[in-house]
């Protein structure tokens, strides 16, 4: 079974997977990770960001991400990697290749996969598609608050970087056909995880 959540930049979309995931026993799957990775693999490499792409080894490891057997979990998450991530998320070969290794990862097993394209691209038939948003004021909140910067500065980069994602079958303006809007401005983890576990329990 797969729980797909998509959404924008900070609409909570990892917390709320990985609660969730705790929550019913099933894995989570970071997809905005392996586009960080290959965003940071790319700035690193003099060949094109799609065959950097399709030779990324990338592996999940308890809370760690690893890219080619080094630990990036905290690398992937420096400010400029966002940018980096979205640029080479843009390019078409890029996203063939990761989506043919998500493909693979979530088709055995139980997953609560998280990104921009799992309802829409990379798990049309997933059980539950789950659209998060929130304000972008909220949001720009989250992550400031998170990693210490400027919110007016957040919020700019944010807008430019939803725009910039809301192509290739990818959402992060409006919810796509078919899946459950869920807005978590005024809402408690809790109360998400809770909306989202009985969605799944009904498909049960
Ligand atoms: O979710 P996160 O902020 O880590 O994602 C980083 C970037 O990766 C996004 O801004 C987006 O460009 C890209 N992405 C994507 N498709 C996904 C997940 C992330 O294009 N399924």
């Amino acid at each position: 079974m797969v729980i797909a959540i998509d959404g924008p930049a900070g609409a909570g979309k990892s917390t709320v997977a990985r609660a969730v995931a705790e929550r019913l026993g099933f894995t989570y799957l970071d997809t905005g990770a392996m586009y960080r990775c290959v965003g940071l693999a790319a700035r690193d490499s003099e060949e094109p960001a799609g065959v950097v792409a399709s030779r990324a080894n990338i592996a999940f490891h308890d809370h760690a991400v690893l890219l080619d057997g080094e630990d990036v979990t905290a690398a992937i998450r420096r400010p400029g990697v966002s940018d980096l991530a979205s640029q080479v998320a843009a390019d078409p070969e890029v996203r063939k290749a990761l989506v043919a290794k998500q493909q693979e990862i979530v088709a055995t097993g139980n997953w609560v996969a998280e990104g921009r394209d799992i309802g829409t691209v990379v798990a049309p038939d997933a059980a539950v598609k789950v659209f998060l948003h929130a304000d972008p004021e909220v949001r720009a909140e989250r992550r400031a608050s998170q990693l210490n910067l400027d919110v007016q500065d957040v919020l700019a980069k944010q807008r430019v970087r939803d725009e910039r994602d809301n192509t290739e079958g990818r959402s992060t303006l409006e919810a796509p056909p078919g899946s459950d809007q869920v807005d978590t401005t005024n809402l408690t983890l809790d109360e998400v995880v809770d909306a989202i576990a009985a969605l799944a329990e009904a498909k049960r």
